[in-house]
């Protein structure tokens, strides 16, 4: 073992050990650092957060106000365009096959429930 490596934050300045420094491998081995320090990155993500959280907290709200909709109605399209995959592998999921053999008021049940499932 040689001394332990160290780089330079591109933001702090600092001279830290690499173990400090977000890593990637890419897929022929290669090892890459971040330029940053991992504290300077934290900082980083809280920083623009605090600056932008209301636009943040915002845009989540929008987007799920004008998708709202669209999003239940994608998922309902779906669940009738798939529904005679879906009902049997859930089915069993939910109920083992032979409760439903058995006992019809499970099934009956569980098929008036389903709205709640998805
Ligand atoms: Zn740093």
């Amino acid at each position: 073992m040689t001394v332990a490596a160290t780089k330079k934050c591109k933001k702090c300045g600092k001279e830290l050990p690499l173990s400090d420094y977000g890593k990637k491998v890419s897929h022929n081995g290669v090892t890459y650092y971040n330029g940053k320090c991992k504290k300077c990155i934290a900082e980083q993500i809280h920083e623009y957060y605090e600056k932008h959280k209301n636009e943040i907290i915002e845009n989540k709200h929008k987007y799920y106000k004008e998708n709202n909709e669209k999003i239940l109605e994608g998922k309902k399209v779906y669940y009738e365009n798939n529904r005679s995959e879906i009902l049997p592998i859930h089915r069993d999921y939910v109920y083992p096959s032979h409760i439903i053999k058995f006992n019809g008021g499970a099934y009956n049940q569980f098929n008036s429930n389903i709205g709640e499932c998805y």
